[in-house]
């Protein structure tokens, strides 16, 4: 954790709106349904450790990443929280998960039984022999009660998932008759196509639980929901709904009576100003030609950064309340933006917002997301680590950090 901003280019991130966003999706769902919020891809920008104790401090259920390498540097800092890989984690990469007390989706016999194995044969001795794990080793030892893990089933999407047949249930049976085995959880997940298919899928998922469930197993977790199924179709969130987006205020589902905010905004200062002659141009390729005098910014952000350089639509950040257009190329590492419109008022380390919440004359993420023709995840998803946190809680900044130095 830095106590000060080596770039001017950064995140404000509102630690407390994440809190009010989960808490507002837990009591629009009621208290049943427990809320394992999605903290994949760097926690969609924000910082996965930031967030993630925001979330527990909210009462999260358990926390849900993609990767192995997501749960383990969680768990690096948080000790007890579950955290869930929904993703694939390779045969020879299993013995990390069961060693970080990571609960491993699965989907084949082969897998769970390589986990079960793992039980008795993950010595507590390797757990020591890693000397950036001092802090946490005591908790992590050879595990002392059945090994956690979900079973994820698949109703349609065809991405993961034991394929829905007679077959894959026998096969689930078998694994939840494996000693040192805890099947706590089985999920699948929504393509939302339309309401048809939903259903279609919904029905397979529990009609094979019921199966499952008739042989005398009770899972904990039974989970289907991501944001928009789990705001917008009551029935889908069962015991528990893995929001992402809606955690942190990006909202595609359509229903109104759930009013949550933008959680991030990204920012950066003017870093150079000249003026550029009629016939002058800017950037790779001489793309931006000036038909007037003009006068320049150079922003120090690009699409190292995150910030898309393809376009579908001219972007623009907001100065002074203005939007001003970025002009030319997006360079790797900065851009530049046609500040004519208001050379009256515009200096050298000029705030300049690039994301912000859509007040002010401001791009929200929505709207960025139009502009450059993609959904409201990939744009928070490609922020990169490049890019320092700032967080902030009541109005005042209280961390930051920078991945890079930190
Ligand atoms: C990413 C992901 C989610 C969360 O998706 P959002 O649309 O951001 O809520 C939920 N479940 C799974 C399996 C995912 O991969």
């Amino acid at each position: 954790m830095t106590k000060e901003l080596y770039r001017d280019t950064h995140l404000e991130i509102d630690l407390d709106i994440i809190i009010h966003n989960f808490k507002k999706i837990q009591n629009y769902i009621g208290k049943d349904v427990k809320i394992a919020p999605v903290l994949k891809a760097n926690a969609y920008g924000h910082g996965a450790i930031a967030i993630a104790g925001a979330v527990i401090e909210a009462g999260c259920e358990m926390i849900a990443v993609a990767t192995l390498t997501e749960g383990i540097e969680l768990r690096k800092v948080y000790k007890d929280i579950p955290i869930l890989i929904m993703g694939h984690t390779p045969d020879h990469l299993l013995q990390h998960s069961v060693r970080y007390h990571l609960i491993q989706t699965i989907f084949t016999y082969e897998q769970g039984k390589l986990i079960n194995d793992l039980y008795t044969t993950t010595p507590s001795s390797e757990l020591t022999s890693d000397s950036t794990l001092k802090s946490t080793t005591d908790s992590l030892s050879t595990p002392a009660s059945p090994i956690k893990v979900h079973i994820k089933y698949d109703t349609g999407f065809n991405r993961l998932g034991f394929k829905d047949s007679a077959e894959s249930i026998q096969l689930i049976q078998k694994l939840i008759d494996l000693p040192h085995l805890d099947v706590e959880g089985i999920f699948s997940h929504l393509a939302l196509k339309d309401n048809v298919s939903n259903e279609l899928q919904y029905s397979k998922f529990i009609t094979a639980i019921k199966q499952i469930e008739s042989h005398g197993h009770h899972f904990k977790y039974k989970h289907l929901a991501d944001s928009i199924s789990g705001i917008d179709f009551p029935k889908y969130r069962m015991d528990m709904i893995r929001p992402g987006a809606i955690l942190y205020g990006l909202k595609s589902y359509k229903r109104s009576d759930i009013n949550l905010s933008q959680a991030l905004a990204f920012k950066t200062r003017i870093s150079h100003l000249k003026w550029l002659q009629k016939g002058e141009c800017v950037s790779y390729d001489y793309t931006w030609e000036a038909k007037q005098p003009s006068l320049i910014a150079t922003l120090p952000f690009g699409y190292a950064d995150g910030f898309p350089r393809v376009f579908k639509n001219q972007p623009t950040v907001t100065i002074w309340g203005h939007k001003v257009p970025i002009i030319g190329v997006k360079c790797m590492d900065q851009c530049m933006a046609d500040v004519t419109s208001i050379q009256d008022v515009v200096q050298v380390g000029d705030d300049v917002v690039i994301y912000g919440d859509g007040e002010n004359n401001t791009n929200s993420i929505q709207q960025i997301s139009e502009l450059v023709g993609t959904n409201k995840n990939e744009i928070v998803a490609r922020l990169s680590r490049r890019v320092p946190r700032v967080y902030m809680q009541q109005g005042q900044i209280t961390s930051i950090r920078d991945d890079l130095i930190d």
